[in-house]
């Protein structure tokens, strides 16, 4: 789960990480005020979307030389121009995709005078099963074309769970970003804040892109980029509360709360699969003969008819989906509950695009029994290469 700067920024504080002042403002009436909370003499509107590249991004139906989603203000009245401007309309940046993300949010802070803009991140390594630190001298830049054009600039190591953060990470941080006397000092005691957070929030991605020196020397946060391990939710219900639905999938949301592993793609086949192998050879499958699937979905071992139901009806409210894939083994799942699903699910939401059905394992024949009876236009198949070539014959003829 990902959450906004804002939030991330007020974390970061309670940590004890320096982060300018800043005020969230959800509604247009509310800018003026928050500006007028901040000192001057500069402040820096920003946009607040689960998306990073604002600065660089347009809004759509931008007027001529209007820039990005992060603003400089010279006054309070021109922050609170800046943020009535923004509310409401839609940012596109590199990461949103070509559609955009709607603002409902603005976050004004303070505008710092910048000498030097790093990059640091700490992220879950899952080839040591660490935590590792990522920095660059190179801030503010997309770090993927840092390391794809200038990888010697970039510092990167993991620490070892047995002895967690020590002084010498964060000296080596600071060598690496030639920071100088009290600067070193800085550097080591926010590594091991972050570092503490990062462990005692189960923070699954932290970026500061941005990281900054001051015009008078010190280090600051900039801008925070926050994601949580969504298994570990349950124990942080102050993180939990922090998440915003509107930033999220409409059908990967929906997905969500009926406990369904759900991931929306861009292809043209829509997949209903138990099991993640299962899933993902289906996915390979559609691929190798001629499609592309339109999710990655594991309706899981224990699901029941509601579930199914719900899963469908997911599948079939994505314009792109022209033809449906059900690629069931039963194990632990039955293949008459997988059935009786499809067939609520069609009888609810209607059947417009041709559904092809693979049965096979415990209760198959009931399944298949069930499908037969119902009357419904479905073509059957026999195994996995039989199922993937006929839902690609039958929606690209
Ligand atoms: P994004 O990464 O989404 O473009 P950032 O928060 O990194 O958004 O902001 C983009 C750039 O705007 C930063 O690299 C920095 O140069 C400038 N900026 C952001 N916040 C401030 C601030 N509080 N004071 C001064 N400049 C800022
Ligand atoms: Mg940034």
């Amino acid at each position: 789960m990902n959450i906004h700067e804002y939030q991330a920024k007020a974390l970061l504080r309670d940590y004890g990480a320096p982060v300018s002042d800043g005020r969230v403002v959800m509604r247009a009436e509310e800018a003026k005020t928050a500006a007028g909370e901040l000192e001057g003499p500069l402040w820096v509107v920003k946009a607040q979307i689960h998306a990073g590249g604002r600065g660089k991004g347009h809004f759509k139906e931008a007027g001529a030389g209007e820039k990005g989603g992060v603003r400089l203000a010279k006054s309070v009245e021109e922050a609170d121009e800046e943020a009535r401007r923004m509310l409401g309309r839609t940012l596109v940046t590199h990461q949103t995709g070509p559609d955009g993300k709607e603002v409902g949010r603005i976050y004004i802070e303070e505008g710092s005078g910048i000498a030097r803009e790093l990059y640091l991140a700490l992220l879950v390594d899952r080839q040591t099963s660490r935590v590792s630190f990522v920095c660059s001298t190179e801030g503010g830049m997309d770090i993927e074309e840092v390391a794809a054009e200038t990888p010697e600039k970039i510092l990167s190591f993991s620490v070892d769970p047995v002895t967690g953060y020590q002084p010498f990470h964060g000296r080596r941080i600071a060598f690496m970003l030639g920071l100088e006397g009290k600067q070193v000092k800085q550097c080591v005691a926010l590594m091991g804040t972050l570092y503490r957070l990062f462990v005692e929030k189960d923070v699954e991605m932290l970026e500061i892109n941005p990281l900054i020196v001051t015009d008078a020397g010190e280090l600051k946060c900039l801008d925070a980029k926050m994601g949580f391990d969504s298994n570990a939710l349950y124990r942080h219900g102050d993180i939990a509360a922090l998440r915003d639905e509107s930033e999220e999938d409409p059908k990967e949301l929906a997905a969500s709360k009926y406990d369904l592993n759900y991931i929306a793609l861009d292809g043209e086949i829509g997949c209903m699969v138990n099991g993640a192998g299962l899933a993902m050879a289906t996915m390979d499958i559609i691929k190798l003969h001629g499609a592309e699937p339109a999710n990655f979905l594991d309706v899981g071992g224990g699901a029941t008819k509601e579930k199914v139901t719900e899963a469908f009806k997911i599948i079939t409210s994505d314009a792109n989906v022209k033809g449906i894939l059900v690629n069931i083994f039963g194990g632990i799942m039955r293949c008459d509950i997988i059935a009786e699903g499809v067939i609520a699910a069609v009888k609810e939401v209607g059947l417009e695009v041709p559904l092809v059905v693979r049965l096979e394992g415990t209760n198959v024949e009931q399944g298949k029994a069930i499908i037969d009876q119902s009357g419904l236009n479905v073509i059957a198949a026999d195994d996995l290469s039989d199922a993937a070539a006929k839902i690609v014959k039958a929606v690209k003829g």
